[in-house]
């Protein structure tokens, strides 16, 4: 194997960059150590590189949904080998703490959101996963990388939103925001067959993408239309039963509890840039209950089931697919959702000489 790789790495605030790093090697008995063949930019990436994650660390390699080959184990790694394909959880988990027993695997006593955060993570040519046994997720022969390269955190993000929601089939559910997460969140909610799922989002081409794929029966475009208006329009004048908050805005907060019914559950998806505040004195009556993020990412082998079986497909999230030599390219097009990007896909390296 060799010495050196590239590696996408947060320097400080506002700088990303492209560099060489050493390749990673085994450190604990529970690692594993990871050829990564495809890895994807996630909006999680761009509020580290803003700042706004205060547990993020510099000089740290980012990225942190990404799947690959395993080539190397720690003595303590019981169910991995050498070869086998994996895609990797978001959250490094030791499976056996108060939190972790209770499913609650994003507080874990010794880990929680490391890679690409704390501790080096998949925008790279290699990665060193610790707690593998808990950390990975093998892939079946007939899911290919990519089908199963969101199941570690966009798609296990939505899927976790649509389980801790509270869902019943005669619901009417707002999702605000068709972004990569948004799309995750609303594949996940159809699993629970609700009546009538709205979205709502600024862009016509994402809305037009939900409708197309099945996953919104109606759509407002924000920037068109009084969306608050709208879903009391389309509810009656009650406001919604679920309402899930994936766009990350100080619009789009106030909207949640604004277009919720009295009595609904808000689910708080999005990681928010900055302090939020909730007008209790306007709100009092609704009785609302919040949940709020991050993921607990606790169901990784389930949502290779759903993937497996054709229940959740992911494939049209992809809309731009190049080799890590181009990746800065790919945050410039991410950051700024320039030319229709939903998701940019990292391949591996390649020597141009
Ligand atoms: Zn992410
Ligand atoms: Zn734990």
């Amino acid at each position: 194997m060799k010495q050196t790789m590239k590696a996408v790495v947060y320097k400080e605030k506002g700088v990303v960059q492209l560099e060489d790093r050493p390749v990673p090697v085994i450190q604990e008995a529970e690692d594993a150590i990871i050829r990564v063949t495809r890895s994807s930019i996630c909006s999680s990436d761009l509020h580290i590189k803003h700042g706004s994650v205060p547990r993020a660390k510099e000089n740290t390699i980012l990225g942190h949904e990404f799947v690959g080959v395993v080539e190397e184990v720690g003595s303590g790694v019981k169910h991995f080998q050498k070869g086998d394909r994996v895609s990797v959880n978001v959250e490094t988990f030791c499976g056996t703490c108060f939190f972790c027993r209770q499913g609650y695997v994003n507080n874990c006593e010794k880990g929680g959101w490391e890679l690409g955060c704390r501790i080096d993570g998949g925008q790279a040519e290699y990665v060193r996963v610790p707690m593998a046994d808990q950390g990975l997720t093998k892939i079946p022969d007939d899911v290919s990388d990519e089908a199963a390269l969101f199941n570690g955190d966009i798609l296990a993000t939505g899927y976790w939103a649509a389980s801790i929601a509270e869902l019943k089939p005669a619901d009417t559910v707002v999702v605000l925001g068709a972004g990569p997460t948004g799309l995750c969140t609303l594949m996940s909610i159809r699993l629970y067959s609700p009546a009538k799922v709205i979205v709502v989002d600024i862009s016509d081409d994402r809305l037009a993408l939900a409708e197309e794929k099945g996953l919104a029966d109606i759509t407002i475009n924000s920037l068109k239309v009084n969306a608050e208006e709208e879903i009391l329009r389309l509810t009656g004048g009650r406001g919604a039963d679920r309402v899930f908050e994936v766009a990350g805005g100080k619009e789009t907060f106030q909207l949640a509890w604004k277009a919720a019914r009295p009595n609904a559950i808000v689910v708080l998806v999005a990681l928010y840039e900055e302090a939020q505040s909730l007008p209790l004195h306007m709100m009092y009556g609704k009785n609302l209950t919040f949940k709020t993020g991050g993921v607990d990412a606790n169901s990784c082998e389930d949502i290779m089931k759903m993937v497996q079986n054709g229940k959740i497909d992911t494939s049209c999230l992809i809309t731009h697919r190049a080799p890590l030599n181009d990746v800065m390219e790919g945050y410039r097009i991410f950051e700024n959702k320039l030319d229709g990007v939903i998701k940019w896909v990292i391949t591996p390296y390649e020597d141009r000489d």
